[in-house]
This record gives C-alpha cells, sequence and structure tokens, in this order.
C-alpha cells in the first residue's frame, strides 16, 4: 500500500462491534489490517463488544471499513455495528488496549505454607502466649491461597477479615522488628479463628485443647475423624490399627488406593519409610507434601495401608493443629481426603457433616472460612530431583514462563483434572480438582473456573482442551461461547515437558508414554515418540506396536483381557489355548480369542499403560485392577534391581518405526512357564521398556529428550532410561508441572498460545 499523497484528508472514525467478537486474536487481525493500511488508532474490548478507533487518509480509512469484518478470524460474528466521526488527533500508530475496568491481575498469588518451625515452638511453648493454638502462622508461614478473596494479599481481602486482630496482635502487626510484622494471617487464641469437635450426633462436645483431646481419644478407639485442614477436610485414623483402616476404606468405598501417613517428624518417618536427603528435603520444606517412599518391610503398620505395594505417602504437619494430634495420638495416622472416592473434596463444615457422616464418627472443625478448595501435594524423588505427582496445596498455583499477550483458558483432561490459564498478564497452572466421573466432581470443576476468573480478574477469550469429544473438559469447552481449540492428548504431554525445560521453540524429540490419549489417527494412543519441531509442529516418529484393546474401557479395569490380546500376537492364539494363563480360567480366555479374530470390533491402541497392565498380569497374576495405576505400580514395586537380564525389545524399521514388543512377551512367556522370580522378570521388563526408549532416542542424535505421560510417574522406569542415556544426551524429566493427566492443561496452553502467535 503506497503512503497518501500529501493533498489526502485526514479523518477519524469511532466504529463499534456488538456480537461475539472477542474471540480468538480478533484485536490482533483488527491491528493487523490496520498496519497494512497505515493506519493509526487503536482497539479494545468493552463491556458491550469491540471499539476501534481509527485515523489516516480518508480513502485508507473507507478500505479499512469496508474490508473490516472480512477481516475478523473465523468464528466470530457481529450483530450489529456502527461508526460515527471523531475529532482527529494526529495519532501516530495502531495499538491494541486494555480496558482499565477490568485490569487483570499482574501480581502471582501466594501459596499455602506449612506452619513454620518458630510457630511451632511458639504453640509447643506452655509460657508463650499463642501455647496450644492450633492456627498459629507468622510472615513467613501459613494459608494464603485458601484464604484469599481477591488480590492484592491483604488482610481485609482473605477470610481473617471476619476475625478483627486483639490489641496485642495489632502491636505485633505494627511493629517492624516482630515475626508478625504485616502478617496478614495474624491471630491468637483471643481474636483469631478457633477449632472445636463434633460428635456423630452434631453435638460440639469440646473446643480448642478440649477438641484436640476429644479428637484424640476417638483415634485410639480406632474411631475415623475428619479434620478441617488449610484447604479442606482430611480423615484420620490409626495406621497401626488394621480395624480402623479397613473401616475407613470399607466406608470412604476405596478398597485398595494407598493411604498416606501423617508422622510427627522425619525421624518418625524414618521408621517407616528409607528417606534420603532429597525426599528429606521435600518432607521439611514449606510445601509440606505427601511424600512417597519406599517403606521399610519391618514397620509395624496396618497392612491394607499400601496393599501389596512397597511405597508409602508420608506427610509431616501442616498445621499446629497437626502437630498437637499426632503427638497426642503417639503414633502414625493415615491421613487421606475428606471425601467418598469420586467425589470433590469436602470443605465447608456443614456440607462435611452431611457428607461424610457415613464415614466420620468425629469432626475436628475450624472457623476460618477456605475460599478456595485445594488438596495435599504428592512428590515424589525421581533421579534426584522431586516430581510432582499431584499439584495442590503448597505447590498450586504455579506460574508459567509463557508469554501472557491475552486471554486464554486450557481444560485439561478428564481424570487428575486441573486448568490452566492465562489472564493477560500472567499464565499459570491451576491445583489438582479430581476425576470428573461425577456431577459433583464436574459442579467442583465448574464452580473452580469461575473462582480462579473472579480472582484473576479475566473471561478468557478462547480455550483448549483434550482431542477426546467425550471428556467433560471438551464437551464443556466446546459450548462456553468462545472459540475452543482441541489439543492432541500426547502432544500436550510433550508440550508440558517442553515448558517445564524452557524448550518451546527448539527441536525437540518428546517421549509420551500414559495410560490412554485420542491420538491423530482416531486410535488410542499411549506409547508416542514426537519429534516436535517447536510446540504446536510435532510429528509421530516412532510408537509402539498396535494392539487391539477387547471391550474398551473394560480392558483398563481386567488387564488379563489385554494379556490375552498381547499374547496373541506374541506366541498364538494355539499356545495360549494349551498352556493358559495362570489367574485366568481357560472358559474365559477361549471365547476372548475368537472374539479377538474380529478386528473390526475392537478399539486399537498403542498405550504403554496397557503393556504394563499386561505384564503385571501375567507376572504378579493380577488379572483385575482395583485402581487406575495399581497393575503398574505393583510390578514396579516387585522388580528386583539385582537381576541383569533384560526381555528383546527391537525396534522395527518404518515410518512411524515401531516398538515390537511380541519377542518381549515371548521371552515373558517362557520365564512364566520356567517359574523365573516374579521380582525378576519385573525387572528384565522395565529394562526392556528402558532399552526400547533408548534405541528410538539413539535415531535421533543430538536432539533434547523430553519425557511425558503418567508412565513416568515410574520411578524405576525413569531411572533405567536416565542411566541408559544421561552421558550422551540431554534428557528432561518431569519437574514441577505433573508428568500425568493434572499436567495436560499446561501442554494445551503452550500448544494453543503457540498455535495463535499475537501481534503485538
Ligand atoms: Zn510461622
Ligand atoms: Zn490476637
Amino acid at each position: 500500500m503506497s503512503a497518501p499523497s500529501l493533498a489526502s484528508e485526514r479523518t477519524a472514525l469511532r466504529l463499534q462491534l456488538v456480537g461475539r467478537v472477542q474471540g480468538l486474536g480478533v484485536r490482533p487481525a483488527v491491528a493487523r489490517l490496520a498496519q497494512r493500511l497505515e493506519l493509526a488508532g487503536s482497539v479494545r474490548n468493552t463491556l458491550q463488544g469491540l471499539e476501534i478507533e481509527i485515523e489516516g487518509a480518508e480513502a485508507e480509512v473507507a478500505m479499512f471499513q469496508a474490508r473490516l469484518l472480512a477481516a475478523l478470524p473465523n468464528g466470530c460474528s457481529v450483530r450489529e455495528h456502527s461508526a460515527e466521526l471523531i475529532p482527529v488527533q494526529d495519532r501516530i500508530g495502531f495499538v491494541i488496549e486494555r480496558d482499565d475496568s477490568i485490569r487483570p491481575l499482574t501480581t502471582c498469588v501466594p501459596p499455602d505454607m506449612a506452619v513454620c518451625s518458630e510457630c511451632l515452638a511458639e504453640s509447643r511453648s506452655p509460657s508463650d502466649r499463642r501455647a496450644g493454638y492450633a492456627l498459629i502462622s507468622c510472615a513467613a508461614c501459613g494459608p494464603r491461597y485458601s484464604v484469599i478473596r481477591t488480590m492484592p494479599y491483604e488482610r481485609g481481602d482473605t477470610s481473617l477479615a471476619e476475625f478483627p486482630p486483639c490489641p496485642v496482635c495489632t502491636e505485633e502487626y505494627s511493629s517492624p522488628e516482630d515475626r508478625r510484622f504485616h502478617a496478614q494471617t495474624i491471630a491468637c487464641a483471643d481474636c483469631g479463628p478457633e477449632i472445636r469437635a463434633v460428635n456423630a450426633g452434631r453435638q460440639v462436645i469440646g473446643a480448642r485443647c478440649d477438641a484436640v483431646a476429644a479428637a484424640t481419644a476417638a483415634l485410639r478407639d480406632g474411631w475415623t475423624v475428619a479434620l478441617r485442614g488449610v484447604g479442606g477436610y482430611q480423615l484420620l485414623c490409626d495406621a497401626t490399627n488394621e480395624t480402623a483402616v479397613a473401616r475407613l476404606r470399607a466406608r470412604k468405598s476405596r478398597p485398595a488406593k494407598p493411604l498416606a501417613l501423617l508422622v510427627p517428624s522425619v525421624a518418625c518417618a524414618e521408621q517407616f519409610a528409607f528417606v534420603d536427603n532429597a525426599e528429606r528435603r521435600e518432607l521439611v520444606s514449606p510445601v509440606n507434601p505427601i511424600v512417597l517412599l519406599r517403606r521399610k518391610g519391618t514397620a509395624a503398620l496396618a497392612q491394607s495401608i499400601h496393599p501389596g505395594l512397597n511405597t508409602v505417602g508420608i506427610m509431616l504437619p501442616t498445621t499446629a493443629l497437626h502437630d498437637q494430634l499426632v503427638h497426642g495420638f503417639g503414633g502414625p495416622l493415615v491421613c487421606t481426603s475428606g471425601n467418598t472416592e469420586g467425589d470433590p473434596l469436602e470443605y465447608e463444615p456443614a456440607a462435611a457433616e452431611r457428607n461424610l457422616a457415613g464415614i466420620a464418627d468425629l469432626w475436628l472443625h475450624h472457623d476460618r472460612p477456605i475460599e478456595r478448595p485445594i488438596d495435599d501435594s504428592v512428590v515424589r524423588v525421581i533421579a534426584g530431583r522431586p516430581v510432582t505427582i499431584r499439584l495442590a496445596r503448597g505447590l498450586a498455583p504455579l506460574s508459567l514462563e509463557l508469554p501472557a499477550d491475552r486471554t486464554f483458558m486450557a481444560l485439561g483432561g478428564h481424570q487428575k483434572s486441573a486448568i490452566a490459564w492465562c489472564n493477560g498478564q500472567q499464565c499459570v497452572l491451576g491445583p489438582h480438582i479430581g476425576d470428573l466421573e461425577t456431577l459433583s466432581a464436574r459442579e467442583r470443576f465448574v464452580q473452580h473456573i469461575s473462582s480462579i476468573e473472579q480472582l484473576y480478574r479475566f473471561v478468557p477469550d478462547a480455550y483448549a482442551c483434550d482431542r477426546h469429544p467425550g471428556y467433560f473438559t471438551s464437551e464443556w469447552g466446546m459450548n462456553a461461547g468462545a472459540p475452543c481449540s482441541d489439543v492432541p492428548h500426547h502432544q500436550a504431554h510433550v508440550a508440558a515437558g517442553m515448558l517445564e525445560h524452557g524448550l518451546l521453540n527448539e527441536r525437540v524429540l518428546g517421549v509420551a508414554f500414559d495410560g490412554t490419549g485420542l491420538g491423530a489417527d482416531g486410535t488410542i494412543w499411549g506409547g508416542e515418540f514426537l519429534l516436535a519441531q517447536h510446540a504446536s509442529r510435532m510429528e509421530r516418529v516412532a510408537h509402539l506396536r498396535p494392539f487391539v484393546l477387547p471391550g474398551g474401557e473394560a480392558a483398563i479395569r481386567e488387564p488379563w483381557r489385554v494379556t490375552v490380546s498381547v499374547l496373541q500376537q506374541a506366541i498364538g492364539a494355539d499356545a495360549i489355548a494349551t498352556h493358559g494363563l495362570g489367574p485366568v480360567a481357560r472358559g474365559r480366555i477361549v471365547p476372548l480369542l475368537q472374539l479377538l479374530d474380529r478386528t473390526q470390533l475392537h478399539t486399537v491402541t498403542t498405550s504403554a499403560g496397557r503393556l504394563f497392565d499386561a505384564a503385571a498380569c501375567l507376572i504378579l497374576g493380577i488379572a483385575v485392577a482395583q485402581f487406575d495405576g495399581e497393575p503398574a505400580m505393583r510390578l514396579e514395586d516387585a522388580a528386583d534391581p539385582a537381576d541383569t537380564q533384560q526381555y528383546p525389545f527391537p525396534l522395527i524399521a518404518g515410518e512411524p518405526q515401531q516398538l515390537d514388543w511380541r519377542p518381549l512377551f515371548d521371552a515373558l512367556y517362557n520365564d512364566c512357564r520356567s517359574q523365573v522370580s516374579p521380582g525378576a522378570m519385573a525387572m528384565r521388563f522395565h529394562r526392556a521398556i528402558a532399552a526400547g526408549i533408548a534405541a528410538v532416542i539413539r535415531e535421533w542424535p543430538g536432539l533434547p529428550v523430553v519425557l511425558g505421560g503418567g508412565v513416568f510417574q515410574n520411578r524405576l522406569l525413569s531411572e533405567l532410561v536416565v542411566a541408559e542415556l544421561n552421558d550422551e544426551r540431554r534428557l528432561c524429566l518431569p519437574g514441577n508441572i505433573p508428568p500425568n493427566d493434572g499436567g495436560l492443561a499446561a501442554g494445551q496452553l503452550a500448544i494453543a498460545l503457540a498455535r495463535y502467535p499475537s501481534s503485538t
């Protein structure tokens, strides 16, 4: 476009557009058109829609007006538009303006922090004025995210606003030399929130120390206590009492999933588990997560805490209340989320009394409102560094290093759901919400979204979701009233890893191993090698050899079905029919083999998680999984590192290449028939998978490698891959962003922002 002639008259217009005009990239599209025509002015979102001011030579302004609607991105619809002349101001350049009335939050929301050692010492000291105060905190510790109503973080905008500080607290708050100088959560027994114990008949049976004493007595008697923690309720019982633990499991409908322990100190944790230096750092950090540790065989714990597992989750006290309880009780306590399995975490006293009525025998409430429920975090140290398994209290909200020049929300997956967002100022991964199977869990998900929009002061211009149309989050995103782009599941896992390591714009090889996710070709993926040119451009260069998932979802609950499917290819139907399959009746195998011949009926998958299931069925006889991930967890635990052999797992040429597990399962099946020990077989299986991964990686020399997907929560496998390759290659293991679906939203956000780069 040539420059306007000097003779051309300058003019200025204000254009108003009403309709769906705050979608993805509308303002950048307007700015690009203006810049092409060398016009000055501005564009901004208003409550009504879009307002554009445009100034320049008359002919070009007219051209801008004529081309505007066609220049808007797909998905926009303009219901009304108007134009009026405004005074010429000799503006220079074209800018995208923000509306001052909805200024998005620029500062980071601080996470909750566990009680510090100084506060703990005060609460334990009989002469301190906060002796025994269960909710003690200071400038360096205490609740944050869970009590903040609006930012900036000031007491008047937290749920402590309901507790005006007493004169002594006020004095401490305003003394620069005091530990509680400007501590927004400052409180004491005279002015702060209090605790009370309520029995099954909903009667208050004690406050303060009496409440703790009542709860301790109930725990000693083998009863279950529902304790209101920082972010919601926790269920506690005696971890050494088999009857108590079994009762809690039965009432909570949690038959087998491991339960975490609350212990008073690292020394106590060491009675039950091996704790190395990195794990000790995690245990005592203010994040205060549940740390997954290798348990000691001799520990006097109830067997049903971790049935069949050598791993145990342990946490230290989060609050002085926890400290008083574990000390008063004098032993390890089970500490698990306060909900019925599948339902969201309880956090309101009245609802907790109602919904946990069949589970708890006593409630220990506090009266400090929880603004946003948040569960306990879970961390595991892998290859010497902490990996977040569940991003929650203390770790969330997690800041993400992404460009933050527009508003966006990524909705995550279906299991372990969590959202990530960009409010135009910052990019953040939010806390674990939970699986979205039940109506109440879905309601919590939607409630969480509005709470985040209010706290971060934005409304998303666009959404990103998983490609699987059946996920609740995908359905929700497609109906959210703004453009929603779908992201392939495994690309999101790889992008999350690239984001974690600052490699979003680099060429990397991504390894995404997980349970199941919808792939680009409409089949179920889960053992993928993706070559990324950058976050939004990835190509599948290798994968596991596909196999049939007989019965779809049923195969996830019943690993024996996968085993039959895999063995049919590895050793042939006749061999299985002749020799059988340890834990499974022959009468069930033969009909399944017949069914497998009719391949058109079946879901096909390359899932690494399901391959672990099949191996666990053969090696440990796990025909039916009691919870998602159980077979793989038990297989990892069973492996005997002393065994040095490995099964063959060849890489077959082709585009994409395939890792062929048939020789692996052939060898494994022979070992089973020769009565090789399960520990040796589990180890040989892990070594084979690690070697297979390394073989593909070696096909792509020089590239950094990003590992993602739930399979890499497996410490043994991850460390074997590291041992194979660490000397020759940059290996990027998961860290702050969970490798499982809890980190999916971060990867979706990274990809969506890369797909649609802003013009500003
Ligand atoms: Zn403190
Ligand atoms: Zn006070």
